[in-house]
């Protein structure tokens, strides 16, 4: 695996220069009278799924918010400082996104944690709490899938947690109201990292169905 040390990164960001900063109408002549994404996209913080780079985006496209497990939390007023809440009222609000997608993925660590029971040794365990939004779904897998593999348990799990966090945002009530109206559009998407392919949630079937198969395979029509 390729290893970047510092210098690489400072590479990186002359050729990023190079890409948005040189040439006739450069992109950030706009963007820097303001930013105008259509998309709010909730992702993992895993450094494999950045989804930017997996959506092929450029600055301005999506607004991003990543966290372990890509998770919503519901809405409560009463909690602490809430980072997800604030960023996706202030996309849905300031921003009026037309769609919010929550992109989860296979192999997720913070899942892999919350099905394996992970408990850390530290006094304050940041990771356990946060995992516990999702806590209902690994009951009900552990329960309807006990007779499935590790593997096949924390792959429903990823997606359960993807259903919980697009039910989760419409607890917020200018969600609901936005989606109601047709002005607001939900989805849940998921990244399967071991054939390359992109699945989508689909209602009609109540499961998550390829968008976009994996290399060699035929595309199926939606
Ligand atoms: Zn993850």
């Amino acid at each position: 695996m390729k290893v970047r040390n510092i210098h690489q990164f400072i590479e990186g960001f002359q050729r990023f220069q190079s890409k948005y900063f040189a040439g006739e109408d450069p992109l950030y002549e706009q963007l820097n009278n303001g930013q105008n994404p259509t998309t709010l996209l909730i992702g993992c913080c895993d450094s494999r799924v950045d989804p930017a780079l997996l959506l092929d985006c450029d600055p301005g496209d999506i607004f991003v918010v990543r966290n372990v497990a890509n998770l919503v939390p519901p809405c409560n007023e009463l909690g602490h400082q809430q980072g997800v809440s604030a960023a996706v009222q202030f996309a849905v609000e300031a921003l009026n996104v037309q769609r919010i997608i929550v992109m989860g993925h296979e192999k997720c660590g913070g899942i892999r944690a919350l099905m394996e029971g992970y408990t850390s040794a530290r006094k304050i365990d940041f990771i356990g709490h946060w995992m516990k939004i999702v806590e209902p779904v690994k009951r009900q897998i552990k329960t309807q899938l006990a007779h499935c593999s590790v593997a096949e348990q924390n792959r429903a799990c990823e997606m359960g947690a993807i259903l919980m966090s697009l039910n989760n945002l419409r607890s917020f009530p200018w969600i609901a109201e936005r989606e109601a109206r047709g002005e607001i559009a939900l989805h849940g998407w998921y990244f399967d990292m071991s054939h390359g392919a992109l699945l989508a949630y689909s209602d009609r079937s109540d499961s998550f169905l390829p968008m976009v198969c994996p290399l060699g395979v035929p595309q199926q029509a939606a």
